[in-house]
């Protein structure tokens, strides 16, 4: 008779298969009727959603709860935001950011979110930020992967020291290379950082992950220049952009042109919906754009697109609360993507597709890949869309991590059920 350490049983996973799945040390050991094999630990899932953790794209884990010091955003613009994490960097302490990401990575690991990518800004001199997350990459390493990428916040060039800091970051450790073309002082030196960046990345064998085109600019071109340097460095499938704003505003027949350029490069896109429809088009009266990327053409196209938190309590964003459903909650609204199809595709953007653009290895519910997955009260993906429910239990590499009781409102209405768990399935 089989054995494991831990027994999910009747779970419906994202596709709608209903399975058991045992699990030994860090790995799926079996799916499948499992009935009568016996197990350390048994956890009951029938009738609700197991699925694969949540991964994060994009995040700044180095600024994350520390909304509101030294004061607060008052315009809501990404140019306040930068400048007020310019005067929050030097005043915050390497132990202040360890011990605000680890605070974030309980959050997350409650939502069942085990991986992270996130930015960490290597323009400032004493590498405090770099210093601090190599520490929490390492500290959560048993239960939540984190991966980094060096992030030059205030320019590669237009920082007079950011070059050197972000090679030095690289060589202490850091995962990815970052960059953020768009803020340089021309659209020349966005181009050269684009491919001096790209250039680094190709003879470290890392890959990118810029800031790209985080802009309401229709005429912004750094999309562009990123895709030409993937392409004409061998690093297809390696390159993501982050935001990609422009996009959204730029002239539709350029716009046919560059989604071919983004294919052939096999480049992901990464769209921040809290953020950008949050931070764009402050500019703007009426009509007021919403600064989101084109997610459905660029999906059309057969582009990898992976919904990004970026942000939760920091000198941006005073809202978020690690939850990958809330993501695409908004995400699923501003794109408009309502079909029952689409639903289910925001859902895998947030889980399998985030995966892949992360490059994590082993990620996903079949026997053989480590046991990481989440137990979610709903019945299905979209809804847990609409509910964006509690995650009733968390395993992270073979261990439970996180567990929280269903919680069901009680009503006192005369005539009526006695509770009420807001579910609802189609039929
Ligand atoms: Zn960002």
């Amino acid at each position: 008779m089989a054995s494991f350490d831990i027994l999910v049983t009747g779970g419906t996973l994202p596709d709608g298969t209903v399975t058991d799945i045992g699990i030994r040390g860090d790995r799926i050991a079996g799916m499948g009727d499992l009935a009568g094999a016996e197990a350390g630990e048994v956890i009951d899932a029938t009738g609700d959603l197991v699925s694969p953790p949540f991964v994060d794209p994009h995040f700044h884990m180095d600024a994350t709860l520390s909304y509101g010091t030294p004061r607060i955003n008052a315009s809501g613009t990404l140019l306040e935001g930068i400048a007020l994490w310019g005067e929050l960097k030097q005043l915050t302490t390497v132990d202040e950011m360890v011990e605000r990401a680890l605070t974030y990575c309980d959050w997350a690991v409650s939502m069942g979110l085990l991986a992270v990518r996130s930015h960490v800004d290597t323009c400032d001199d004493s590498l405090k930020g770099v210093e601090a997350m190599l520490h929490v990459r390492e500290a959560v390493k048993p239960y939540l992967d984190l991966q980094l990428v060096a992030f030059p916040q205030d320019g590669f060039y237009r920082d007079p020291t950011a070059r050197a800091n972000t090679l030095h970051a690289l060589d202490m450790g850091v995962d990815v290379v970052g960059g953020i073309p768009h803020f340089e002082r021309t659209m020349a030196e966005g181009a050269a950082s684009v491919r001096e960046l790209c250039e680094i990345a190709a003879a470290r064998g890392l890959l990118v992950d810029m800031h790209c085109d985080e802009t309401d600019d229709p005429m912004s071109r750094h999309v562009e220049a990123l895709a030409y340097e993937t392409t004409r460095l061998g690093l297809q499938g390696r390159v993501a952009g982050s935001h990609l704003t422009s996009m959204h505003s730029m002239d539709n027949y350029y716009v046919s042109k560059l989604l071919p350029l983004m294919a052939e490069a096999e480049l992901a896109a990464i769209p921040n919906p809290l953020i950008n429809i949050t931070l764009q088009g402050r500019h703007d009266t009426y009509p007021k754009r919403r600064g989101l990327t084109r997610v459905k053409e660029m999906q059309a196209a057969g582009l990898a697109v992976g919904w990004g938190q970026d942000c939760v309590r920091d000198p941006w964003y005073s809202l978020g609360t690690g939850d990958m459903l809330d993501v695409a909650f908004m995400g699923l609204h501003v794109a408009q993507m309502t079909s029952p199809e689409e639903m289910l595709r925001c859902f895998d953007m947030v889980t399998r597709v985030n995966a892949g653009i992360l490059h994590l290895e082993d990620y996903g519910l079949a026997e053989g890949r480590l046991a990481s997955l989440v137990v979610l009260d709903a019945g299905d993906p979209i809804e847990a869309l609409r509910l964006r429910p509690d995650r009733l239990c968390v395993i992270s590499k073979g261990r439970v991590v996180s567990r929280k009781a269903r919680n069901d409102a009680a009503l006192a209405l005369p005539g009526r059920p006695g509770s009420v768990r807001r579910r609802h399935p189609v039929g």
